[in-house]
């Protein structure tokens, strides 16, 4: 079995999810007592949450440089980035490592050809939704990307920051994230990308018939099968 390198903390609410999907995956696979052997650096989110609201991405690819080189040493097979945003310096991070970084936005489009979805909505962090570092891995497969209106981009971010990254999950939250995903199927959308780790606390599948894509219980899963391939 390969070992897994984790670089979570962002936020640590949803390195837990990555931490029992990978481990419930590969009990699943190979049955016994069978869990997964991974190496998990967690960061200090308020100082990477700085570093994005500063716009001092530099910075932050520094700090994620130096937990992936860590996680390299301490004999990590490859590594997952546990946060969709972050993904935005992916690059630089692998550059200074020799290990792989198996990007969320490639399995998670994998996910979305599989089941043949075309147009999809996104939803995330208003990094994720509105630069292009993300959206640019699903246009390379030709996916149309959706993202909500501006209005609704905020709604969507604020409560990733001011509630989901703290662990609040409110029912008001997620009767607005539900609005939201409704105007955007209705605009076309065949599925939705929970394009941030934490969205899968408030919302899921069980909410809706549209195919949500969890961008956590995705990457996690894929992980654990990379471990065992
Ligand atoms: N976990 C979130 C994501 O998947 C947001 C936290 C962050 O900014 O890294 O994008």
């Amino acid at each position: 079995m390969k070992t897994i390198g984790l670089i979570g903390g962002m936020s640590w609410e949803s390195t837990t999810t990555y931490y029992q999907v990978i481990n419930q995956t590969i009990a699943k696979s190979l049955g016994g007592l069978h869990s997964a052997k991974t190496i998990l650096y967690s960061v200090d989110f308020q100082e990477i949450e700085s570093c994005q609201a500063n716009n001092e991405w530099h910075k932050s690819a520094e700090i994620l440089i130096d937990a992936a080189k860590r996680v390299e040493l301490a004999g990590a097979d490859f590594i997952v980035i546990c946060t969709n945003t972050m993904h935005k310096v992916a690059d630089q991070i692998q550059k200074a490592i020799n290990i792989p970084i198996i990007h969320i936005a490639d399995v998670t489009a994998k996910h979305l050809l599989a089941q043949n979805i075309k147009s999809v909505a996104l939803l995330g962090t208003k990094y994720t939704m509105e630069q292009d570092f993300y959206k640019s891995k699903l246009f390379d497969k030709n996916l149309n990307v959706l993202i909500p209106e501006a209005q609704d981009r905020n709604i969507i971010n604020q409560i990733i920051y001011d509630e989901l990254c703290k662990g609040i999950i409110k029912p008001d939250s997620k009767q607005a994230y539900l609005n939201i995903v409704d105007k955007l199927v209705k605009n076309g959308a065949e599925g939705v990308i929970l394009g941030c780790t934490e969205i899968g606390l408030l919302i899921s599948q069980s909410d809706r018939n549209t195919p949500f894509f969890d961008t956590a219980l995705i990457h996690a899963q894929e992980a654990a099968l990379l471990a065992i391939s």
